[in-house]
């Protein structure tokens, strides 16, 4: 069994991942500071006592003894990461800066959490790993993808500089339990709506896509990734390769609530992507990997979580 070090490990797909390694016996260091992530995410593990919860901003050094790191560390909602831009890209550079002076200095293997954005508004589609993007580097977005993007150049010069074992995983739109509230991302925007009837909010016309994987399945893939022996290439795209649109999302979240919202549509952010869409032949070869869960049925787990969410709260203001 491992010690292993999850930075980022309060948020959403962090908290995920350290309830399952876990399961699988491993002794957990969770470290974050907060920004977008709770300490209600870690409570089923913090009487565990192979878990430790440590609060600490990955743009400062980090000195800890594990056998393995999953570097997860960053704000991820557009929302988020764009309250507070430089801490963003801060967050990326100095937070992989850190975390791989520490896999050097201990010789172990360190998984970078990508993403899709680094593709930005894509011209190639679906997304293969050789596709080389199209960022606007001077939007709004552009703290978030260029901090990924200087972040991966970073793992792949401490791979060829000083012989590391690294691991890229470009990770696309995913879902599930956990997912903040107020996180301001589409699928928890829309179930929250659904689920109070309130107007479901489409920026845009709805027609853009993304591909939605849910948290499970993303999770399964991670740890593949770190797992496999032989590298299997600089980087690994991990997504659902079923693309919707936000308007057909909409809609079946609304049927799935059983809600009576409707649909209004607000302006697009800018640079928003128009298309997304994963090419995943690279993970399905080498880590035999694909998504199982289906969009019903990660949208219907997803959901059963915000409504027991949203009761509770009801109950806590009531006298
Ligand atoms: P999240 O916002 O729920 O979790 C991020 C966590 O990092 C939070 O707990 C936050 O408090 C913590 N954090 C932020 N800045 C930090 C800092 N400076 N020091 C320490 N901790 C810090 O987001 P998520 O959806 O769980 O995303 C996790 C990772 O996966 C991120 O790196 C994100 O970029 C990447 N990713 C997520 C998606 C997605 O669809 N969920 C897609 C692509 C990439
Ligand atoms: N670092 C860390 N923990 C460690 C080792 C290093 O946080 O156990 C940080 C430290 O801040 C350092 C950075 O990682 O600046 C990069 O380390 P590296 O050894 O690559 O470079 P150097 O120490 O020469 O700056
Ligand atoms: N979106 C929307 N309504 C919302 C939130 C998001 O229509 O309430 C759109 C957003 O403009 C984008 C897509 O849904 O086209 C996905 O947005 P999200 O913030 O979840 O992730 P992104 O893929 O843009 O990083």
């Amino acid at each position: 069994m491992k010690r292993i070090l999850v930075t980022g490990g309060a948020g959403f797909i962090g908290s995920h991942l350290c309830e399952r390694l876990l399961g699988q016996g491993h002794e957990v260091l969770c470290v974050d500071n907060f920004f977008t992530g709770s300490r209600a995410n870690c409570e089923p593990m913090l009487g565990n006592p192979r878990f430790e919860l440590m609060r600490h901003d990955v743009t400062f050094p980090l000195y800890v003894e594990v056998d393995e790191i999953y570097n997860l560390a960053c704000p991820a909602s557009p929302v988020h990461y764009q309250r507070d831009p430089v801490q963003t890209t801060k967050t990326s550079v100095m937070g992989a800066i850190n975390v791989l002076g520490l896999a050097k200095r201990l010789k172990v293997r360190v998984l970078q959490a990508s993403t899709s954005e680094v593709y930005g508004d894509p011209d190639v589609h679906p997304q293969p790993e050789s596709y080389c993007g199209s960022v606007n580097i001077a939007g709004p977005r552009a703290c978030y993808d260029e901090g990924k993007r200087c972040a991966e150049t970073l793992f792949h010069d401490y791979r060829r500089q000083h012989g590391m074992q690294v691991r890229v995983a470009r990770i696309f739109n995913t879902y599930g339990p956990n997912m903040h509230p107020q996180d301001g991302r589409v699928v928890s925007n829309f179930i929250i709506q659904a689920l109070k009837g309130e107007p479901i909010t489409i920026y845009g016309d709805g027609s853009q896509t993304r591909s939605f994987c849910y948290v499970d399945d993303l999770v399964e893939g991670l740890m593949r990734l770190m797992a496999v022996d032989a590298h299997p290439g600089d980087v690994v795209n991990l997504g659902n390769p079923v693309e919707t649109t936000v308007l057909a999302l909409a809609q079946r979240v609304v049927e799935l609530c059983n809600s009576p919202s409707t649909i209004t549509c607000l302006p697009l952010p800018q640079d928003d992507p128009r298309r997304r869409c994963p090419d995943i032949a690279r993970a399905r070869a080498a880590l035999h990997w694909s998504p199982r869960v289906d969009l019903d049925t990660g949208l219907a787990r997803t959901i059963a979580y915000f409504d027991a969410l949203l009761a509770r709260s009801r109950g806590s203001v009531l006298p």
